[in-house]
């Protein structure tokens, strides 16, 4: 799901209050794209666990080598 400008707001704001880093981990890069609110399932016992709680997390992508970081889109507030 994309992002809103409202939750592009918050997810600024967010970074700005916690002084969170730009630099890419991989490349030094500093210019990152707001990506989408994604969720994943657990791994367990060989298999996917479907149907149990997840949780939603935003994407942040370098624009130079494309690694993405992953942020609790819970504990920024942009989703309830
Ligand atoms: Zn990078």
């Amino acid at each position: 799901m994309p992002l809103t400008s409202e939750q592009l707001e918050k997810l600024k704001k967010w970074f700005d209050s916690k002084n969170i880093s730009l630099k890419c981990s991989t490349c030094w890069g500093t210019k990152w794209t707001p990506g989408e609110i994604i969720a994943a399932t657990t791994y367990k016992n060989k298999l996917f666990e479907m149907g149990r709680p997840i949780v939603p997390m935003v994407q942040s992508v370098c624009d130079y080598c494309g690694f993405i970081k992953l942020y609790s889109a819970i504990r920024i507030g942009i989703v309830n």
